[in-house]
């Protein structure tokens, strides 16, 4: 049973259609949230306009200090929405205290550096202008529309929720339908800190209540996360008022292995990168290309290690179940083709995908062109393929129309081929470490979308750029006058021969 077989409309609520939102390990209701409609979304972004008017005046100061407070409110109460996000996605709550732990960093980095990353800065006028002092700053672009995902369902959308709050904008936030709870957990918990002041609003429902607040007039930005094919749609939507998207989508990770790699590190960040989370990670590890010295020790230690990996409701187990229905079908679809085409099952088989749970799955000799390896899993699945050289694995490790993050274990040549992957992210002898650095903006290429999140960039996101010139004295050649002269004319051109005529070749 899907979110969406249960959408009813309940009578209790005067005819208002609700969904139900499902604990994917057991098929229980969570809670029932109502689709919010067209004309509920305007009026939230109304109300967001005024709301942005009254956060955009606190300044970088007031807000830190609100920010400050709502991120105390999250960190004491960490347990209470991990159990939210477990029940919600069946994730462990280990794993679930992990991305919270990592939201409240970016909202504590988000605030902490609003000021200097936004704020007015002065910069130099130039040769020409000398006359002019310059200065830039960065503007609030009003109220975002933030659209979510389901599986970091507090992490990812923090990374645009907390940097479009820091720059002094407002925003109505849908959540994903699978993780409502989290959602309204919290825009709650931020109510309790900003007043009544509807800074952060939420609205609920499926791709509709997103596509009214993607193709509103009102908004100002839209920040997604989701599939690639969905953020096309956003994007069509946003295009109708110009409105200017990021799109953070899908991935097709890939791990590089060289002949010096630290094996028993690289087989662990391997096999946690692909089955954490039920491999439904955007940064995930969905192939490893591994230097063919090497190969089948890394293929043996992998097997052995991947043997102790289990999925399970109960607090022992690695990973829960697919928090997705639907995306069972593409993760057996996946594994039917690789075998099909050749590879091999080293571990688990073709029957891995059971009713809500995915076993662990390792493919060997998969072709490069199978589905497994073109199309995003998102499953416990891992294709492990033999290299002979870095340049072939860097070689097939781009050859993907997406570009979110990669891996590099490597001793001598780490950095080196780190600067070779075409991806917006790298982490050389770790796996998805650039997440957890608030600093670091966050983001692909491709059809892994544009725009950043985090960091200084992932600021400016939410911004637009002020630049104001102010005159400190009358310039002696008066360019942008009617008073201009040939002379004047002359001298123009004298200085700019000057500073950039160069050296003719025929000197
Ligand atoms: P999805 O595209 O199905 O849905 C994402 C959100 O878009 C949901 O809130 C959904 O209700 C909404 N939506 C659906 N149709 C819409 C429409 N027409 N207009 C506006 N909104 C609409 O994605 P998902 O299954 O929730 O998430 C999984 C995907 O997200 C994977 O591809 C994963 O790689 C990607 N992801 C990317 C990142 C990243 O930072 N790049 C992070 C997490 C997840």
């Amino acid at each position: 049973m899907t979110a969406t077989s249960l959408r009813e409309t309940s009578a209790a609520d005067s005819g208002r259609e609700t969904f139900a939102s499902l604990n994917p390990a057991t098929g229980d209701v969570v809670g029932t949230y109502p689709v919010t409609s067209a004309e509920e979304v305007d009026a939230a972004l109304d109300r967001a306009t005024a709301a942005a008017t009254w956060w955009a005046g606190l300044g970088f100061d007031g807000r830190k200090d609100v920010m400050k407070r709502w991120k105390g409110v999250i960190t004491r109460r960490m347990n209470q929405l991990a159990e939210v996000v477990h029940a919600e996605t069946g994730k462990p709550h280990g794993d679930a205290l992990l991305e919270i732990g990592l939201a409240i960093d970016h909202i504590a980095w988000a605030s902490g550096h609003a000021k200097k990353v936004l704020g007015k800065q002065k910069v130099s006028s130039g040769m020409l202008m000398v006359n002019q002092s310059a200065s830039v700053s960065y503007q609030p672009l009003g109220v975002v529309g933030v659209i979510g995902p389901w599986n970091y369902p507090v992490f990812t959308p923090m990374g645009s929720i907390a940097y479009a709050l820091a720059a002094g904008n407002a925003v109505v936030f849908k959540p994903s339908e699978y993780t409502p709870g989290v959602g309204k957990w919290l825009v709650d918990s931020f109510a309790e800190v900003a007043g009544d002041h509807p800074v952060l609003q939420l609205i609920t429902g499926f791709g509709p209540t997103g596509g009214a607040l993607a193709g509103s007039p009102k908004v100002d930005k839209v920040a997604f996360t989701g599939s690639t094919a969905t953020g096309k749609k956003v994007m069509a939507a946003a295009a109708e008022n110009l409105t200017p998207v990021v799109i953070e989508a899908g991935g097709k990770d890939a791990m590089i292995v060289d002949a010096d790699a630290d094996l028993p590190a690289a087989v662990d960040a391997a096999l946690w990168g692909a089955m954490g989370n039920a491999g439904q990670t955007c940064t995930g590890m969905e192939r490893v290309y591994v230097h063919e010295k090497v190969y089948d020790e890394f293929v043996s230690q992998i097997v052995e290690a991947a043997r102790e990996i289990r999925p399970g409701n109960d607090a022992d187990a690695h990973y829960g179940p697919a928090t997705m229905p639907s995306q069972l079908a593409v993760i057996s679809d996946h594994v039917d083709d690789a075998i099909a085409r050749g590879g091999r099952a080293v571990v688990g088989s073709a029957d891995c995908v059971g009713e809500r749970y995915v076993q662990p799955t390792i493919l060997v000799d998969v072709p490069e062109d199978s589905r497994a390896i073109t199309d995003e899993t998102f499953g416990p699945t891992l294709v492990v393929n033999k290299v002979a050289s870095m340049d072939e694995a860097v070689a097939r490790t781009n050859a993907t129309r997406y570009g979110l993050g990669a891996s590099v274990f490597a001793k001598k040549s780490g950095s080196v081929i780190a600067q070779q992957i075409r991806s917006g992210m790298v982490s050389v002898n770790a796996v998805i470490a650039f997440a957890g650095i608030p600093a670091l903006p966050f983001g692909g290429v491709g059809d892994s979308g544009f725009g950043r999140i985090h960091g200084p960039d992932g600021l400016k996101e939410f911004t637009y750029a002020h630049a104001v010139t102010n005159q400190r004295f009358k310039s002696a050649l008066p360019l942008t006058s009617f008073k201009r002269t040939e002379k004047h004319e002359k001298t123009f051109t004298q200085m700019l021969t000057m500073l950039h005529g160069g050296k003719a070749l025929d000197d």
